[in-house]
């Protein structure tokens, strides 16, 4: 018989924040149900609440570290050294994307013909992105492949529309992209991979791509020079699609993104030859909304772990939540995030009023701020756990690593900043729809209406002349926050509203934590996380 020596602990151990799981990410977030309500989307609050439930889950938390630690293994040959191009994931991620594809995150507005459907699409991407950055990656590509389709290849999105929005991962389709090339991914136009007509109404694509996500899709959309200009073509993964590499990346760890060489790939145009950019411009509309939904959720994520962690640990005699500097700290996270969750959801409402101006420059405008907002947010969460948050087991470094790359994703920063200039200037209506937007709340702050009018003097000077593009940022900067003030003075409770003003419209400081004195900062952290 053996016997077994019990390591017995040297210490009794105290001042360990209990586990958060299980909780509703849904129920926890006032931010988040009353936006839905607010923004046309009550009517599939229940279909939220469920995933909520999930994505709250030990199980989905469990899948998400698991898919993040077993990262995906290119398999290029098989033994016989024939081409396979196929990509090893783990179980988990497949349990990850099939959660979302079975709860429609990847279609529902495409699905449910009815006001609200974008709404409740962006909710329940919402919580699934607090599970996992990584999968949310093929669900907006496959969600936003859609409507490019529908406008620029009815015929395609015929044949492919069906199984892309199936909520059935066994037999749907999902969709990837291949724009970026080394030389160049902002600037599409330098793009050197060619696109030769075979006769048959089909193209053969040579080229290389530097970054191809998802490359198991089962279609792309690619970019290539055809004889008539950069065109768009959806190519089908087999032949002629080959995976050279997978990217060791900062973030998103379980999530493949291939450097992929393309030897005479079959592809079919999407739009007219030498429109690439419009027609792809559709798809990339949306997966914008998408990096600023998934932002805003990191967001969310963040504040819930770092009010949790400081109320149920102590330092120096009392809790950290009710220390005056942490509170602070937790009031100033819980605002960005709230403001990131209204704007959101109200972007997402654009999409359900259809392709309008305000939709057109609130996406831009808010894709730039809050996927900038996001890494500094994630650094100060991480840092309210203390020590326990830089190691992995806390789920906070993976949140830190995944939250610079919404911001390089479907337009960097300045990228992104500059295409606000070029849209304001191509949609005469699109700036006085924003700005009118903001002013809905008028009267409601009188930080927020000075604001609006010193932000109507600075777009004044730009239209006199002024070196727009080194401006860019801060004209952008100035007008989110304004919708951001304006959606809060309307509709979050007044400390919510009056903390933003007196933070973000020029009292606050610079690091997360400086809200100034006068603010009601424990009614923010408590709406934040009901305790
Ligand atoms: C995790 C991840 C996954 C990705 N997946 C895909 C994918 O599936 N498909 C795909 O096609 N691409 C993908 N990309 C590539 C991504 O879209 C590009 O990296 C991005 O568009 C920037 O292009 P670039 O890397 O060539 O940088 P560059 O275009 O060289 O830009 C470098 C910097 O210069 C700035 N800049 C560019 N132009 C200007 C200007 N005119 N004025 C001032 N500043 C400017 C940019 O904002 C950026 O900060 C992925 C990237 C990442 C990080």
């Amino acid at each position: 018989m053996t016997t077994v020596e019990t390591a017995r602990a040297t210490h009794e151990v105290t001042n360990q924040p209990p586990p958060l799981e299980p909780a509703n990410l849904f129920e926890i977030d006032a931010a988040l149900r009353e936006g839905i309500e607010r923004e046309g989307g009550g009517w599939g609050a229940d279909r939220v609440r469920e995933l909520g439930g999930l994505a709250g889950s030990a199980e989905a938390r469990q899948h998400a570290w698991r898919a993040e630690r077993n990262e995906p293994r290119l398999r290029t040959h098989d033994r016989y050294g024939h081409r396979v191009d196929d990509v090893e994931l783990d179980p988990s991620w497949h349990w990850l994307l099939g959660t979302a594809v079975a709860h429609e995150v990847h279609s529902l507005a495409w699905r449910v013909e009815r006001p609200g459907a974008h709404v409740v699409n962006s909710a329940l991407k919402f919580v699934w992105s607090q599970v996992d950055g990584g999968v949310m990656c093929p669900v907006s590509m496959t969600f936003s492949v859609v409507p490019a389709l529908r406008a620029a290849a009815p015929e395609l999105a015929a044949q492919w529309e069906p199984r892309l929005t199936l909520p059935d991962y066994e037999r749907g389709a999902r969709a990837g992209m291949a724009m970026t090339e080394k030389q160049g991914g902002s600037d599409v136009r330098a793009n050197t991979t060619r696109a030769e007509p075979v006769g048959d109404g089909t193209y053969e694509i040579t080229g290389h791509k530097w970054f191809c996500s998802y490359p198991v899709a089962d279609v792309f959309l690619v970019l290539a020079q055809a004889p008539g200009g950069l065109s768009c073509f959806l190519v089908e993964r087999g032949p002629g699609l080959e995976l050279q590499q997978l990217k060791d990346k900062l973030g998103t760890r379980s999530l493949p993104t291939a450097e992929a060489e393309l030897r005479a790939a079959r592809g079919r145009l999407v739009g007219a030859e030498g429109r690439g950019v419009p027609a792809i411009m559709q798809m990339v509309n949306h997966t914008r909304l998408d990096c600023l939904i998934g932002s805003a959720a990191g967001m969310r994520r963040g504040v819930t772990e770092a009010i949790h962690h400081a109320r149920h640990r102590t330092a120096f005699g009392a809790p950290l939540a009710e220390q005056p500097a942490m509170r602070n700290v937790l009031a100033d996270l819980a605002l960005e995030a709230e403001a990131a969750t209204a704007a959101a959801l109200r972007v997402a409402r654009a999409y359900d009023e259809g392709d309008g101006p305000f939709r057109r420059l609130a996406t831009a405008v808010m894709k730039y701020w809050v996927t900038k907002r996001g890494p500094a947010h994630a650094a100060e969460a991480l840092e309210c756990l203390g020590g326990n948050g830089t190691v992995e087991d806390s789920g906070m470094p993976l949140l830190f690593r995944d939250s610079p790359i919404n911001s390089t994703w479907e337009g960097s920063g300045n990228v992104a900043a500059l295409d606000v200039l070029r849209a304001m200037v191509k949609d005469p209506d699109a700036l006085p729809a924003f700005l009118d937007e903001c002013r809905l709340a008028a009267g409601g702050d009188a930080r927020l209406d000075a604001h609006l009018d010193a932000l109507d003097g600075t777009l004044a000077d730009l239209r006199a002349g002024g070196d727009a593009q080194f401006g860019a940022r801060r004209v952008v900067e100035d007008l989110a926050v304004a919708l951001q003030a304006s959606l809060l003075v309307r509709h979050a409770p007044a400390a919510v509203g009056d903390a933003f003003c007196a933070a973000r419209l020029g009292g606050g400081g610079r690091v997360y934590g400086t809200l100034p004195a006068g603010v009601d900062a424990a009614a923010i952290v408590d709406r934040a996380l009901a305790s």
